[in-house]
């Protein structure tokens, strides 16, 4: 697409752009009396008009049935999590059967590293890369810990190259291949949240598998962000937050997904709990654990039904825009994102962009890392009504949503910056 710097230039694009009216459907929050430019769905998404009405339901049910309410009525509580399958599954590219909604990221990642990180003789080793989100960092070292290993021999974390900000395929690859028969685990994040690359999911997969280990993938940035095809890429599981991008608001529920080939085999270790026991067994109360088939079979607990009803609401809108769409306009509105910015004057010698320049190794967020007083520069745009995030020591991140977010939006960005440097 041929960029053109100009206010008439994005406000064309909005007008061509067939996902503009899904901005509607978001409550933008207020700064000076008017929409903030939320660039900040990396974070924390947007609240969806119709998360209210999902919500009023439960709470309606519950008001009138109560304790009923798990079995009658039209959508009961019990199976309530199989509403929300088909969904998340188009989201993250699996079968329905491979994913369940339930708890939160960080537990999710804990149950799958009970089925997945099984260390033995010489294979104990997990692959990550340096500088994950520092919750993935602690679970790993901790079920390192618990294990019995030290969690500096066990975790092998992939660093850029000097000079470098983001890991190249070809160096996670030789790295998995290096480590063979002492890889037990490929864990990694789909895409970093700090410099937001997009890692190569599928040649990484086949690389562990290569090597005789599982692999995994943290899709915190990644779910509702880009396209992706778990099952295809044979990855072996995954766990997301829905928060992010996916909206479906602060703490909300978390998603997991198992391939089929692990998720139908009831012999694999896991942490078990009366929810993830045969349904029609479940209310007999019996001794003796029968997982259900599927992703499903990790489940522990009755299931969070007002988070779960967020949820919903933001999975219709997504299945309404449709991942492949979102793509296409994330694309062009983030491509656009860094011609601006490239183009504002002073840019060059403050600002460097560290996130991938090829639109095929990064979804929507670019990070800037800011040479001088970072902070001060992030102050300067929140007063001026733009929402992105700070991140120690020294980046902004800066995400235009395809589903919320224009042209329009990244244009007056570029204006602001411009303005803030000018102060700078
Ligand atoms: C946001 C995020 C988390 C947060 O974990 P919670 O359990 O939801 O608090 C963890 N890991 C990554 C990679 C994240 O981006």
């Amino acid at each position: 697409m041929n960029y053109q710097n100009t206010l008439a230039f994005a406000q064309e694009q909005d007008r061509n752009d067939p996902l503009h009216h899904f901005k509607e459907r978001f409550y933008f929050p207020q700064v000076n009396r008017q929409d903030a430019i939320y660039f900040c769905g990396n974070s924390l998404g947007l609240q969806p008009k119709s998360a209210q009405m999902y919500i009023d339901n439960e709470m309606y049910k519950w008001a009138n049935m109560a304790v009923e309410g798990h079995f009658k009525g039209e959508e009961p509580w019990f199976n309530y999590h199989e509403l929300l399958a088909g969904g998340a599954a188009r989201v993250v590219g699996a079968k329905d059967n491979e994913v369940v909604i339930m708890n939160q990221l960080t537990v999710n990642l804990h149950l799958m590293l009970v089925s997945f990180y099984r260390p033995a003789g010489r294979r104990f080793k997990i692959i990550t890369e340096a500088g994950a989100f520092p919750s993935d960092q602690y679970a790993l070292e901790s079920q390192t810990r618990f294990h019995g290993y030290n969690p500096e021999e066990a975790i092998v974390e992939l660093f850029p190259r000097e000079g470098e900000h983001t890991l190249r395929t070809e160096d996670i690859l030789a790295s998995i291949k290096a480590h063979g028969e002492e890889l037990a685990l490929v864990m990694m994040g789909g895409i970093n949240y700090y410099t937001g690359q997009v890692f190569d999911m599928k040649a990484i997969t086949k690389a562990g598998h290569a090597a005789g280990a599982f692999v995994g993938f943290d899709l915190a940035h990644a779910a509702g962000n880009i396209p992706m095809q778990l099952h295809d890429w044979e990855v072996d599981f995954a766990v997301w937050c829905t928060y992010k991008y996916l909206n479906s608001g602060p703490g909300g529920v978390a998603g997991i997904y198992v391939h089929e080939r692990f998720a139908n085999d009831p012999d694999i270790p896991r942490f078990a709990g009366w929810w993830g026991h045969d349904a029609k067994e479940r209310f007999k109360m019996k001794k003796g654990f029968m997982p259900m088939e599927g992703a499903p079979g990790w489940q522990l607990s009755n299931g969070q039904i007002l988070p779960m009803a967020v949820h919903r609401a933001a999975l219709q809108l997504f299945g309404e825009a449709g991942m492949d769409n979102l793509r296409t306009k994330s694309e062009q509105l983030t491509g656009y994102l860094a011609f601006l910015i490239d183009d504002v004057p002073g840019g060059e010698e403050l600002l460097e962009m560290i996130t991938p320049r090829d639109p095929q190794a990064r979804g929507c967020q670019i990070s800037l890392l800011v040479k001088q007083n970072a902070r001060q520069l992030f102050d300067m745009l929140m007063e001026a009504g733009i929402i992105v995030d700070y991140r120690e020591p020294n980046v902004i991140r800066v995400a235009p949503t395809p589903l919320y977010n224009s042209f329009e939006e990244v244009y007056r960005f570029s204006e602001i910056l411009h303005q803030c440097l000018q102060r700078h």
